[in-house]
């Protein structure tokens, strides 16, 4: 299967961080890859799960223990 490589067309919104709780978080859907990515500026919150299974791909909690989630 080919496919040419363009920008993926991503959708973003402005959301609450879940982990501080700031509104400077940013939820980000990449079509292409058909993941979700929430992340946070204030507080380096990371959260990337599969749009289709809701599965987490990798997570970031940066105030509580470095936990990766395999
Ligand atoms: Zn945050």
């Amino acid at each position: 299967m080919k496919r040419h490589t363009t920008l993926s067309p991503i959708r973003a919104q402005n959301i609450c961080c879940p982990n501080c709780g700031s509104r400077s978080a940013e939820r980000h859907w990449i079509e292409d890859e058909n993941t979700v990515r929430t992340q946070c500026p204030e507080c380096d919150y990371l959260l990337i799960s599969c749009s289709l299974t809701a599965n987490v791909v990798e997570a970031y909690f940066p105030s509580s223990t470095c936990e990766k989630v395999a």
